[in-house]
């Protein structure tokens, strides 16, 4: 396309709330054929809410857990950190941040911190392994909703279990139909569990084309170079754990108000609204601009 019909689209889309780092993601965004995005954040509101929790040891009280596990998540910057924040709070429990000794961030995995002298590791059944248990807190009743669970482990005891609820983000379902109708396939990348990702493919209605769970940073960024041998390919996500595959896309497009600052320095298209829906119009924008001859 020229550069005039180019400068055209790309105020055209940042009036609109996108954007575009460079002209030539103009064009590449006309052939993308694969659209995957990342769950959390990006098609739910990654606003958690703690719907249980629950200590599973004799030598700790509910409420010190609760002091712990919300004092070292006071570190985190992961949407499912400020929701056990609230919790603690809502329980007249302030966390103590200041009382953290260390602190360890495993993307796509939970956390660890030292507090009063004890090791808590916080997050899914990934991070038992970085706490050395080789059995994940259980309570019967926890996991059969779809919610997203969290284990807590004391060294590597089994500690805690709790649940958070999310949703979708309103207009992601019309997104995925229109992208569809445009002949893009859609995927779904998510860190978190298989339960959590087939309870948003039902909330979307099945609507996406393929649903990958309990994705590491680096399969995220596997999976799309998978997809890539098949069709050029755009990453939609706002976490730092999407970093590596936003970068491995042929597009990488960020979440600009609700994202990480490693997710927004690494998209080529930054989404200024948390507006799916903009996504299919701006790739309808660049197909059109492509065949303009001006
Ligand atoms: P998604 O790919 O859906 O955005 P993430 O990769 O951010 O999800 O996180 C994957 C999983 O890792 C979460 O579902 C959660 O179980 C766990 N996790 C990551 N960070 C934390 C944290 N700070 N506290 C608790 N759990 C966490
Ligand atoms: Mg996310």
């Amino acid at each position: 396309s020229t550069p005039v019909a180019n400068f055209c689209a790309l105020s055209k889309a940042a009036t609109s709330g996108l954007l575009i780092k460079g002209g030539e993601y103009l064009e590449t965004l006309s052939k993308i054929k694969i659209m995957a995005f990342d769950k959390t954040g990006t098609i739910t509101r990654g606003e958690f809410v703690v719907t249980d929790f629950h200590s599973v040891s004799d030598d700790v009280t509910l409420n010190t857990l609760i002091y712990w596990v919300s004092s070292i998540e006071s570190k985190s910057s992961h949407p499912m950190a400020a929701a056990l924040i609230d919790y603690a709070r809502t329980l007249s429990i302030e966390p103590k941040p200041e009382r953290v000794e260390e602190f360890d961030n495993f993307p796509g995995e939970g956390i660890h911190g030292k507090i009063d002298g004890k090791d808590v590791y916080v997050g899914n059944k990934r991070i038992a392994l970085r706490a050395e248990c080789a059995t994940a807190p259980s309570i019967e009743r926890l996991g059969s909703e779809g919610k997203s669970i969290g284990y807590i482990f004391l060294g590597s005891v089994p500690a805690g279990i709790f649940s958070l609820s999310d949703s979708c983000r309103s207009g992601v379902k019309e997104a995925i139909n229109e992208l569809k109708s445009m002949n893009i396939k859609t995927a779904m990348l998510t860190g978190d569990s298989q339960e959590a990702a087939t309870l948003a493919q039902n909330q979307l209605a099945d609507a996406l084309d393929v649903v990958h769970a309990g994705l590491l940073p680096k399969d995220k960024a596997q999976i799309i170079s998978n997809f890539q041998k098949e069709a050029p390919t755009s990453m939609v996500g706002d976490g730092m754990n999407d970093a590596p595959a936003l970068a491995t896309a042929d597009i990488g497009i960020s979440m600009g108000i609700s994202g990480s600052a490693l997710a927004t320095e690494t998209g080529n298209v930054i989404l200024m609204s948390n507006d799916i829906r903009k996504i299919p119009k701006v790739i309808q924008l660049a197909r059109k601009t492509k065949w303009k001859v001006i």
